[in-house]
């Protein structure tokens, strides 16, 4: 194993790291321990998210942290707590702070990418599913910022649009006779054109086909919105890229999609509307396995990474944790947003010993997981006969050994 910091693999610009809570802070160090820091020469500009210190800076970590990210253009993140009103009297917080994630997506402008992390011995629950299927989902507007109403006697609703410049317009929405529900919800072209750049220049990143698909038979003007500017843009800046790199960019009515999902062999994108996402990646993710076998990057439309787990920070094992007891907590989804930050940044630099390096870390990992010896919530459900089922700590350990040896 390489001791000496000449000895090891070197970095030529830094990652931003940001550190986070609970049990996955503590797999955090353990990571950076056992799995980084003996065989890279680590660079990184360290911004701690973990809530005690976003409560000291009054949240201007998290601000700042999201600031490096673009100035450096790869980040890896550790899982936050986002604080609810329990959270405020557990840790005497000034305020009830925002979600982390939330913010740093408003500030890179970013889609969120995810797909599940295959290995031999957890089998998906849908069999013509080869390769992992990626889902994007668009973070702005829809029915998570809408306006609803509740209907409670007779009487009519329309939407009214009152321009700045003064004029009007009024589309009837329904003539209520007895009680019912109403609302309004919107989006705006500019962040549905980031989605679309981040996700066409993610299929050319990752070289798979994208699929978009949406309801725009039925509505004609909003979802149709998004259609057409996927196309605009797709053919104005990438459809030549494309075509050079032999991949496919294709849109179909959202109910076409689903139905191919299910026969399909995977290995590409599905672009999804902010509310089909929310829904879609929980399918694909439990129909995959488990959501710590999951990758999932932050992609901003000027090609800034976020790379983070997919999952929270464990509460239930690090209170098990505190309490002295062994955790059995899987490591994978937090050990592939370190590779895949790596790679990342390799492949920005022209390291490719860095990108090397991110592969044979993955496939330790995975080595270790097809060995037999994996965590319990993986024990539970995978094919392999006699599975062994480590702790935290000894499964990372697991993979470190296998890792010294590929090197
Ligand atoms: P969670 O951390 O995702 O865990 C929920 C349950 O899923 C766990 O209790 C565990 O089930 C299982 N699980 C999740 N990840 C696992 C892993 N790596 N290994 C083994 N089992 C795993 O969600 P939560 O406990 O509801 O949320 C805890 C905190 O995370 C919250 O404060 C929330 O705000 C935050 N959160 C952060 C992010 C983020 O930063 N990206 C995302 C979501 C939630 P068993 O207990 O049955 O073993
Ligand atoms: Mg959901």
């Amino acid at each position: 194993m390489p001791a000496d910091a000449a000895s090891k693999i070197q970095m030529k610009t830094p990652l931003v790291e940001m550190d986070g809570d609970e049990m996955t802070r503590i797999i955090w160090q353990l990571i950076k321990d056992e799995l980084i820091c003996p065989f890279v020469e680590l660079k990184s500009e360290y911004f701690d998210l973990g809530l005690e210190h976003r409560d000291e800076t009054d949240d201007q970590v998290t601000v700042e942290a999201a600031e490096a990210t673009k100035r450096l253009g790869v980040a890896v993140k550790c899982a936050t707590i986002t604080p609810n009103a329990q959270r405020v009297e557990e840790y005497h917080l000034k305020e009830m702070w925002k979600s982390p994630n939330g913010t740093i997506r408003a500030i890179l402008d970013g889609t969120v990418f995810r797909a599940p992390i295959t290995v031999a011995g957890i089998e998906p629950n849908v069999r013509s599913w080869k390769r992992p299927i990626t889902i994007a989902r668009h973070a702005y507007g829809d029915v998570y910022r809408n306006a609803e109403l509740r209907i409670d006697e007779p009487g009519t609703v329309e939407l009214v649009y009152t321009k700045k410049s003064g004029g009007e317009v009024r589309v009837p929405v329904f003539e209520f006779s007895g009680p019912g529900v109403v609302q309004g919800t919107h989006n705006l072209d500019a962040s549905i054109e980031s989605f679309a750049r981040s996700c066409f220049g993610y299929a050319l990143d990752t070289h798979q086909d994208l699929w978009f698909a949406t309801k725009d038979t039925i509505s004609k003007t909003y979802d149709h919105r998004f259609k057409d500017i996927f196309q605009a843009i797709f053919d104005a800046e990438f459809a030549e890229r494309f075509e050079e790199a032999g991949i496919e960019y294709f849109y179909t009515l959202i109910d076409d999609a689903v139905a191919r999902v299910m026969k399909a062999e995977g290995g590409f994108i599905w672009a999804c509307k902010n509310y089909d996402g929310d829904v879609m990646s929980d399918m694909v993710s439990s129909a995959a396995g488990s959501l710590a076998m999951m990758t999932s990057v932050l992609v901003s439309p000027t090609g800034v990474y976020e790379y983070e787990a997919a999952h929270g920070t464990v509460q239930r094992h690090y209170y098990r944790h505190l309490a002295g007891e062994e955790t059995s907590t899987n490591s994978v989804a937090t050990i592939f947003a370190w590779s895949g930050a790596l790679r990342k940044r390799g492949e920005l630099d022209g390291t490719p010993e860095l990108m090397a390096f991110a592969d044979a870390l993955e496939r330790a990992t995975l080595d270790t997981i097809e060995a037999g010896e994996m965590t319990g919530d993986l024990a539970r459900i995978t094919t392999l006969e006699d599975p062994v089922t480590l702790s935290t700590s000894e499964f990372i350990e697991a993979v470190a050994g296998r890792l010294a040896k590929a090197l």
